[in-house]
């Protein structure tokens, strides 16, 4: 049986204001070609590059989250080669003393090995213009790039796909990167070969065969599907007989969804690695420390304290901990309703929790399906929504209590994202508290049974399915405020005693 072997390398562009070797804004600011350029990041005779600390820092932050050993002595290399966006002739890059190696990432039961984690530059980039010519815009060269390079652990695409999805999450809870691979700031090139197992699960021949490098992918998406085509393509190539004999680089190409073969791979001795003269070692071991003791707290943390603390469902919690800022806004939605909890002094341990576990799925299920479908018709987000967080826990409250039925609730909520007021204002204002006094829901029942004095009588002659129209003219009689339950017991009361 064919299983496949896949590693990752991934360049996550740091979030630094200025380029990793020089004072000039980096390219994301930059309006026109070549207007953030200098000296240094168009490589002229005689600059000289002086490394962002920041860039530093921000790498030592994901090496940390990555589980990495931080370097003591960590140094810069010369990667040359030619080509016409490398104003230099090489890149400054790190060869053999990296800032992070030998690190994890846990997904779910799965451990996946970092090898490295090593700061460098990104290149210009080449225009083909319609006049034929190509040009050159030197905006982004010089943008501090942080390479992330894997083990060959991940057995599917689809592993391939949740570590960087869990990467872009990490990158976003440091501030290091916004990882958005649409924008370029997360680029991919997934390594792939396959190995056979026999039916005791022991390999057969070589444990790693030439792998094939696909290049350019540029969406979480084309990750899982660059490496299914891969597969398909390679075991087509080991059923023939011929698996590949040596090492080769592909291309995605996202119009027809397929690899292409690019040039053979250069190997590192074509690169002639040596250290750059232009710039010290660096000692890193203090700066790691005060990095270690700044560190948020991750997303898996979160997720995990979330679900234990507030009792959230694990889906639930991961959903919300998928955006920090929603993540956040929860947090503090919860901080609020420990009074309210603290408040039901009635309940014994075990109804405590039940109650905290209720209240966890009424704030998971108003936040992520109805405020998050509200959101989303009005394309903002929790960044831009106009309510607070305490406003929010009151909402909570109100229908926890049974003050507000869902109905009416969607209608409170609508309106407190349009201006942002209190929940128990917008229920006064609208009269939508629920109606508890029974006599003046059976006046509601009464005149929907006047109104509806046609259907009543079909009811009676046996056409039981209109009790459902039935209900729904008294929730709109009274703009969703009484109960549904309520208001079908006494239909039914008073439908069956004419
Ligand atoms: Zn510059």
């Amino acid at each position: 049986m064919l299983e496949s072997v896949i590693g990752l390398e991934i360049h996550l562009q740091l979030k630094t204001k200025t380029k990793m070797f020089c004072g000039c804004a980096t390219h994301d600011s930059a309006v026109t070609p070549n207007q953030n350029v200098c000296p240094v990041c168009t490589g002229q005779p005689g600059s000289l590059p002086v490394p962002n600390e920041q860039a530093i820092r921000f790498g030592i932050r994901m090496g940390l989250a990555l589980h990495c050993r931080i370097a003591e002595a960590s140094k810069f290399d010369r990667k040359n080669y030619f080509y016409p966006d490398l104003p230099k002739g090489y890149q400054i890059s790190q060869y053999d003393q990296p800032i992070a190696s030998d690190g994890f990432l846990t997904l779910g039961e799965k451990r996946i090995g970092i090898t490295r984690a090593h700061l460098e530059e990104d290149a210009a980039k080449n225009l083909h213009g319609a006049d034929g010519k190509t040009y050159v815009d030197f905006n982004r060269a010089g943008t501090p790039l942080l390479e992330i390079v894997t083990e060959p652990d991940f057995a599917s695409p689809q592993d391939a796909k949740a570590f960087m999805q869990e990467l872009r999450l990490i990158a976003r809870y440091l501030g290091v990167s916004d990882a958005d691979m649409e924008k370029g700031h997360m680029r991919c090139d997934a390594n792939i070969s396959l190995r056979e197992r026999d039916a005791q699960g022991g390999i057969v021949g070589m444990e790693l065969h030439p792998k094939t490098e696909v290049k350019n992918i540029n969406s979480f998406r084309n990750v899982e599907r660059a490496l299914q085509h891969e597969i398909k393509r390679q075991t087509e190539l080991w059923n023939a007989g011929s698996p590949p004999s040596v090492s080769t680089t592909r291309g995605w190409d996202d119009a027809t969804q397929t690899t292409k073969e690019q040039r053979d791979k250069e190997g590192e001795g074509d690169y002639r690695y040596f250290p750059e003269p232009d710039i010290p070692v660096l000692a890193l071991t203090d700066m790691a420390e005060r990095e270690r003791s700044r560190m948020p707290e991750l997303p898996a943390a979160k997720r995990a304290r979330f679900a234990d603390e507030y009792g959230l469902r694990a889906e639930d919690a991961r959903q919300i901990c998928d955006d920090p800022a929603l993540a956040d806004f929860t947090e503090n939605v919860f901080s609020e309703l420990q009074a309210w909890l603290e408040s039901q002094t009635d309940l014994d341990a075990e109804g405590a929790i039940a109650e905290r576990r209720r209240l966890a799925n009424l704030v998971s299920g108003w936040l992520l399906s109805k405020l998050g479908g509200l959101m989303a018709e009005r394309t903002i987000d929790i960044r831009t929504c106009k309510i607070n967080p305490e406003n929010f826990a009151e909402f909570i409250t109100l229908i926890a209590s049974r003050k507000l039925n869902s109905s009416a609730g969607l209608v409170v909520l609508g309106t407190m994202l349009d201006d942002g007021s209190d929940p128990s204002h917008i229920m006064e204002d609208k009269r939508l508290g629920a109606i508890e006094d029974e006599g003046a829901i059976a006046e509601i029942i009464e005149r929907v049974i006047e109104n509806n004095a046609d259907m009543v009588e079909r009811y009676r002659g046996g056409k039981t399915e209109l009790l459902q129209v039935l209900i729904g003219q008294a929730m709109k009689e009274s703009e969703g405020t009484v109960d549904a339950k309520i208001a079908r017991n006494m239909l039914l009361v008073r439908l069956e005693n004419a």
